[in-house]
């Protein structure tokens, strides 16, 4: 006989967990907790949000998420049967609250304006190399933009890479900058070859660089930040996934896509249109935050057209629908194309060759 499920609050689910509560967000909506899971950036921090009318939970940081029942088996190591079974079945034994480890207790990256003089300093010795010029031409970028853009080749030899690294150390510290560290005594770069694309803030600093690899086919793979963050690499530092801006930040409405270099053509092809760009659908810190300091009064969705289809992807994007859609008076709608083109830079692309 098939059994009524019953309604199991997620506060008390986390509590079960032992996890530690945000006291000052108990009886909201949403109730904060420190994540088991990514242990967020140490003590007193609650990035794990606990949605009290849905029953589940997301965390902000890692992006780990799911309902009472996975979040008691994930964090009791035990199957979601078990769980529900124990939580359902009242036994009444609550943990003592413990405060996670940190997975973040790495070196944390040196403020955004020191960050972003390395980098422009690090791109004005670089170079953009014939085979990468003609990937960002066939998009639809032309040689201007490309320029003010500062897109750059990564150095493939270690020679050339200790020397950047030299020539950068003459007026910064390396120190704190992902994708710089040590290698037998002396600051080298890491990361994989290919083209660096630079991720910048409302105001133009370059908050972090991406990677657009070579010779990587599986598009998933395609772009990663640039980062020392490996424990092989003494004094590296990691990086974030960090919102880029990108298009006239005057303009009340914003676009969202995900992934810097495909804001940075749709904003091209499109007369500059305002486009505000997410590392991936899961890596939306910051989202929020950045479309109100830019003051934008409508946002349109734009990301791609495949998306819906894969309910992982799916939930995230609803999860950031959510969290923009708390931005007082503002209006929001979703860009829709003819499928045929997966994103929204294809599409604008494909208008402009057919005029
Ligand atoms: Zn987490």
């Amino acid at each position: 006989m098939a059994k009524q499920f019953q309604k199991i609050p997620i506060v008390d689910a986390a509590r079960r967990c032992g996890l530690v509560l945000n006291d000052r967000t108990l009886g909201r909506t949403e109730v904060e907790a420190s994540c088991p899971f990514c242990g967020d950036h140490g003590r007193g921090k609650y990035h794990l949000s606990l949605n009290t009318d849905m029953d589940v939970y997301r965390c902000n940081l890692c992006g780990a998420h799911g309902n009472s029942v996975t979040l008691y088996a994930n964090v009791k190591k035990i199957s979601t049967k078990e769980a529900y079974h124990d939580l359902a079945g009242g036994s009444n034994t609550y943990l003592m609250p413990v405060q996670p480890e940190s997975k973040y207790n790495e070196r944390q990256p040196a403020a955004l304006a020191e960050r972003s003089a390395v980098y422009e300093e690090m791109l004005s010795f670089l170079t953009l190399s014939d085979r990468h010029r003609a990937n960002l031409r066939e998009r639809g970028l032309s040689d201007e933009r490309i320029a003010e853009n500062g897109y750059k080749s990564m150095p493939e030899r270690e020679a050339d890479r200790r020397l950047l690294a030299r020539l950068v150390r003459m007026d910064h510290d390396l120190l704190g900058i992902p994708g710089f560290y040590m290698r037998y005594g002396e600051w080298t770069l890491a990361g994989p070859s290919g083209f660096l694309i630079p991720v910048r803030d409302k105001d133009g600093l370059i908050q972090g660089l991406k990677i657009r690899l070579d010779g990587e086919n599986n598009p998933k793979r395609k772009y990663r930040w640039l980062s020392s963050r490996d424990k092989h690499l003494p004094n590296g530092t990691r990086s974030y996934s960090w919102v880029h801006v990108t298009g006239d930040r005057t303009r009340r409405r914003a676009f969202i896509t995900e992934g810097p270099l495909k804001g940075d053509v749709a904003s091209f092809l499109a007369k500059d249109a305002l486009f505000v760009c997410t590392g991936g659908v899961n890596a939306t810190h910051g989202l929020r935050e950045t479309l109100e300091e830019l003051g934008v009064t409508e946002v349109v969705e734009a990301m791609d057209m495949d998306q819906m289809v894969n309910p992982q992807v799916r939930n995230g994007i609803l999860a950031m629908r959510k969290e923009v859609m708390k931005i007082p008076n503002l209006k929001y709608s979703k860009y829709t194309w003819n499928p045929a083109y997966k994103g929204v830079d294809d599409y604008f692309l494909s208008r402009v060759a057919a005029m």
